[in-house]
């Protein structure tokens, strides 16, 4: 943790640090609060939070009698805590039944990082004692489940897949009657992410998420978003939260960008809370998001 850390703060303390250094100005005048308004929209805050956060800030520095940099430090932290959010339920849900796993269905578009997302929180929870089944229903990239089951052997879980092309719902299913069978704690569903038709998309994970709760209930559908793409995961965002009912995000590829903000625009977005990041490639790169270690990577 202490590692990722220190990752996310690599990449992400551009932001805070810009914003710190320019509260701490011996002048305040409105071009340095405009240069502030232009950092947080640089870093994909979003125009409307953005426009929140500069009001508050300057209202509250107004009334600051000294600016000490401890001062601001602290002012800035608990602004940008706010604008996170600290009440969200960021828990990622495993409620197995009696008789029956938890299932987590993830979805998002292709090269996003959704199998490697769902071979790293099969090791999570692995590691935390739990077993699990992947299921392989992204059949429309024909790597996908051998990446998929790379991973299952990797952190010891079975992956149940199916001819490639297959029907995902029939794979889907499969994989939590196999996860039942076992006695599994937790079955991860891995889906595909085309997104030109949205039709196509929609009748697809719907009927993923009706085969899967013919079995009980779905626990969670997280929504993998690439934190380099923008404004453009954000339409994504969008998208697939007309389809399916979006349960949490996970935010990706946050080592290789300092947009860190999007983190606020997709939450404001969706209304759903930004549950884990993904901070590289490797299989112990994906964390729980925590709105004050994040802060703290962002101010530095
Ligand atoms: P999918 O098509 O959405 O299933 O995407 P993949 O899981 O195949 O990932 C696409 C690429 O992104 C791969 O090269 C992954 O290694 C890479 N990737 C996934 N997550 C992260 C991350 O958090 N950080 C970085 N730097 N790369 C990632």
């Amino acid at each position: 943790l202490v590692r990722l850390r220190a990752r996310l703060a690599r990449s992400q303390n551009s932001l805070g640090k810009g914003l710190l250094t320019l509260l701490s100005r011996e002048h305040l005048d409105e071009d340095t609060w405009e240069e502030i308004e232009e950092t947080l929209l640089i870093a994909d805050v979003g125009v409307v939070p953005t426009q929140e956060l500069v009001e508050r800030l300057r209202e509250r520095v107004k009334v600051l009698g000294t600016r000490t940099p401890a001062d601001l430090r602290a002012l800035l932290k608990e602004e940008l805590l706010t604008l996170i959010g600290t009440d969200f339920d960021r828990a990622v849900k495993t409620e197995s039944g009696e008789d029956t796993p938890g299932v987590i269905m993830v979805v998002g578009v292709n090269g996003t990082g959704k199998t490697t997302t769902t071979g790293k929180l099969a090791r999570v929870l692995v590691a935390d004692g739990r077993s699990v089944v992947l299921g392989a229903a992204d059949t429309f990239r024909a790597a996908a489940a051998d990446q998929l089951q790379t991973w299952g052997e990797r952190v010891g879980a079975r992956t149940v897949r199916g001819p490639e092309g297959g029907d995902p719902a029939s794979i889907a299913y499969d994989a939590v009657k196999e996860g039942i069978a076992e006695g599994a704690d937790v079955v991860l569903i891995d889906t595909a992410g085309r997104l030109h038709t949205k039709t196509g998309l929609m009748d697809e994970l719907g009927k993923v998420k009706r085969v899967v709760e013919k079995h009980g209930p779905l626990d969670e559908i997280l929504l993998v978003l690439d934190a380099t793409t923008g404004q453009n995961g954000l339409t994504q965002a969008r998208v697939f939260a007309e389809v399916v009912d979006i349960t949490g995000i996970v935010l990706t590829k946050l080592d290789g960008t300092a947009k860190g903000g999007i983190v606020v625009a997709v939450q404001r977005e969706l209304g759903v809370p930004v549950k884990l990041v993904g901070l590289g490639e490797g299989p112990d790169d994906l964390a729980p998001f925590e709105p004050e270690a994040f802060v703290d990577a962002l101010i530095g």
